[in-house]
């Protein structure tokens, strides 16, 4: 069975794919001094035409899905889309990394979030830190990640020591810290960006330092690797189901249009998802969940009082045994 499609189009956001993308695979081409003003003009060009939409709409864009042979991959390293206010989100090539994380930039009027650097990229470039400053300039930029796996924290290394730069440390600590969060997990806490407030919500279970972001200007909870079109791996049982439920009432009390996490596992078919590891996923699940299938998985968490692996129909769940 397919999964549906929401049938809004966007048109002029699909022209921000078709200008950027071969302009970027292009990018190795250039001389150097040539690279940043092709990236401003891109940025430039990008934020204009998206701008004039209200947000991508995200059930129907495509993203680089990677090669069954990455040797001959023409995608650019990093897509990036652009919606709406000053919101953008980034897919690592799946070439670079099987796991393709996607990451996310929020742009207030004072400074800038990004959530998550992507995978370890080796010695292939992975220009994201230039990408992130292309489009905010020399606002003031906070570095935070969704919890402490390693293929959410890989380009941390571009940002750390850089002007007008923050990285928050990937911990449960440098976390708790940084936010002032001193009751973990009830506690929630926000980041004002000037003119956009971004609340942060601690949900345990994937990883014990995982956390919620949602952002009331695009109504986008990012859920990171706790709820996504995927394989939910869950570390401690007991404190994923107490972070879906708090993640659900949360729901209920504010507008969220989208759920979105860091990967997608799951193919168009539902309850089938593409083999670990692999480099190539043509036809993939789109990247946003609703409300709708949070409250399956919250129903169905409630009458497992023990570990289990079942599968849904947009996403499984998978304990993890730690050694
Ligand atoms: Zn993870």
């Amino acid at each position: 069975m397919q999964a549906a499609k929401s049938g809004r189009n966007f048109p002029l956001t699909e022209q921000t794919h078709f200008v950027f993308n071969p302009l970027l695979r292009n990018l190795k081409g250039l001389k150097e001094p040539m690279k940043p003003f092709v990236l401003t003009f891109l940025f430039v060009a990008c934020l204009t035409a998206c701008r004039q939409n209200e947000y991508a709409d995200l059930n129907n864009t495509e993203w680089i899905h990677g090669s069954p042979d990455c040797t001959n991959n023409q995608d650019p390293p990093i897509q990036a889309v652009a919606c709406g206010n000053d919101t953008w989100i980034f897919r690592q090539n799946k070439c670079i990394h099987y796991e393709a994380p996607f990451m996310f930039l929020f742009e207030g009027q004072e400074r800038a979030l990004l959530i998550d650097t992507g995978a370890p990229f080796g010695n292939r470039g992975f220009p994201l830190e230039e990408m992130v400053r292309s489009i905010i300039k020399e606002k003031d930029l906070i570095v935070a990640h969704t919890h402490t796996h390693g293929d959410h924290h890989g380009a941390d290394s571009q940002f750390a020591g850089k002007p007008h730069t923050t990285v928050i440390g990937w911990s449960q600590e440098q976390v708790q810290t940084y936010f002032g969060l001193t009751s973990w997990p009830e506690q929630t806490t926000s980041v004002d960006l000037g003119n956009r407030t971004i609340e942060i919500i601690p949900i345990p279970g994937h990883d014990t330092a995982s956390v919620a972001f949602y952002d009331p200007v695009s109504r986008w909870l990012l859920t990171g690797d706790s709820f996504y079109p995927g394989r939910l791996y869950v570390r401690d049982w007991d404190a994923f189901r107490r972070s879906i439920m708090r993640l659900s009432d949360f729901c209920l009390s504010h507008q969220v249009e989208y759920l979105l996490g860091n990967h997608i596992e799951m193919t168009m078919t539902f309850g089938k998802d593409y083999p670990t590891g692999t480099t190539f996923q043509p036809e993939e699940h789109p990247l946003p969940l609703r409300f709708e299938q949070l409250r399956i998985l919250r129903d169905s968490l409630k009458l497992m009082d023990t570990p289990a692996r079942k599968v849904f129909d947009e996403f499984i769940v998978e304990p993890v045994m730690e050694m």
